[in-house]
């Protein structure tokens, strides 16, 4: 599936870019949260994080890391940092191309996540319990 994103990578679509490599690219979110917005983006053109080969993803946090650092060196308002992904539609994933938003936070900014009401009431531990035991099965199997 073509994105924008991939059109980005190809040249065929405007971006201000701060990285790429042969694995990994970063260029300027067009929406920002707040000044400083950057995407990181592998370059093959994969829609879920589960898709990316180990290098890849790999390289996707060291360049986020960086990217991190950079920002709050870089005279950009930024007393906090958020690493965000949305990694499938229903949890808000817009662009179907993996991507990793970095973006500077400063206290009262506006941004923030959404809670239902069940979120304030602490499940149970044997729900925890199963739910660890249903994901380490996952882990395990081939
Ligand atoms: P998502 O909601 O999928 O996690 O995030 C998609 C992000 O891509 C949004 O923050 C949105 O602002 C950004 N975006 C959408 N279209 C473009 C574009 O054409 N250029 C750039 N640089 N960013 C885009």
């Amino acid at each position: 599936m073509s994105t924008i994103f991939k059109k980005i990578l190809d040249g065929e679509a405007p971006a201000s870019f701060v990285y790429r490599d042969d694995r990994v690219a970063a260029f300027m979110d067009i929406q920002p949260v707040n000044p400083g917005h950057v995407l990181v983006v592998p370059i093959e053109p994969v829609e879920l994080l589960h898709e990316l080969d180990d290098d890849t993803c790999g390289r996707m946090m060291q360049v986020a890391r960086a990217i991190s650092l950079a920002i709050r060196r870089s005279g950009i308002p930024c007393e906090g940092v958020n690493l965000l992904m949305a990694d499938g539609e229903a949890a808000g994933q817009e662009v179907p191309h993996v991507h990793l938003h970095v973006f500077p936070r400063l206290a009262g900014d506006g941004f923030g996540l959404k809670f239902a009401p069940r979120y304030y009431k602490l499940p149970p531990r044997a729900d925890l319990d199963a739910a660890a035991s249903q994901i380490r099965a996952a882990l395990e199997s081939p």
